[in-house]
């Protein structure tokens, strides 16, 4: 059983019929005992058992259990942020390196099961991005600079590009333009997709 409700409004309801799915989720809600417990909980990776709260513990009244609930709202929130909280690319991308661990997680099992059951097409969604607007001219004059070769590791572009036979290769900032790098011909190389990925993702020393 995996699905999720969208609608926060219904989460933060109390159903009284265990045949209610909002009883499921008020029921993760009291159960869980962290945030993350809560999210898998809510997303079908973890079961989630009738309510038993204050069962096998201290019994304790409806005022202290709406208490509890009402102290633990803020993991609504978190788990299901409104669109215009989360829009940016940066969430975006926040966001599927969530999952990607999620899913790093399962059994190769239950990644087959979930894709069986899985939407074949992917949802659309519109988020805002910040980009630098980078002087074309230091792209050219470092394209230039590097003549075909790759300023990492010093082999030839591994291919040309179609629209006009170019040697391809991809300008890179030393300090990067987030971290306050310049947009100069002196911080920027020519590299090659490789190496490029490289100094990304790779491990630090990665120089070349
Ligand atoms: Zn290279
Ligand atoms: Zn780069």
């Amino acid at each position: 059983m995996s699905y999720i409700i969208l609608d926060r409004a219904a989460l933060e309801k109390r159903a009284a019929r265990t045949s209610d799915p909002r009883h499921r989720y008020y029921a993760a809600l009291l159960n869980a005992s962290a945030f993350d417990d809560y999210v898998r909980a809510i997303k079908g990776e973890t079961p989630v058992y009738p309510r038993t709260f204050g069962k096998g513990r201290v019994p304790i009244t409806p005022m202290q259990e709406y208490r509890y609930a009402r102290d633990r709202r803020k993991w609504i929130t978190e788990a299901f942020p409104t669109p215009s909280q989360k829009n940016t690319l940066k969430d975006f991308n926040e966001a599927f390196a969530r999952d990607l661990d999620a899913a790093s997680r399962r059994s190769p099992e239950e990644r087959k099961q979930r894709l069986a059951r899985a939407s074949k097409t992917p949802k659309r969604i519109t988020v805002t991005t910040t980009v630098f607007a980078r002087n074309a001219d230091v792209v050219l004059q470092v394209l230039d600079r590097a003549n075909g070769q790759c300023e990492g590791c010093s082999q030839v572009a591994p291919f040309r590009r179609k629209s006009d036979n170019s040697p391809y290769l991809e300008v890179h900032h030393v300090v990067h333009l987030a971290d306050g790098g310049e947009d100069t011909v002196d911080n920027a190389l020519a590299l090659c997709p490789n190496c490029h990925r490289r100094r990304h993702f790779g491990p630090a020393d990665s120089a070349t």
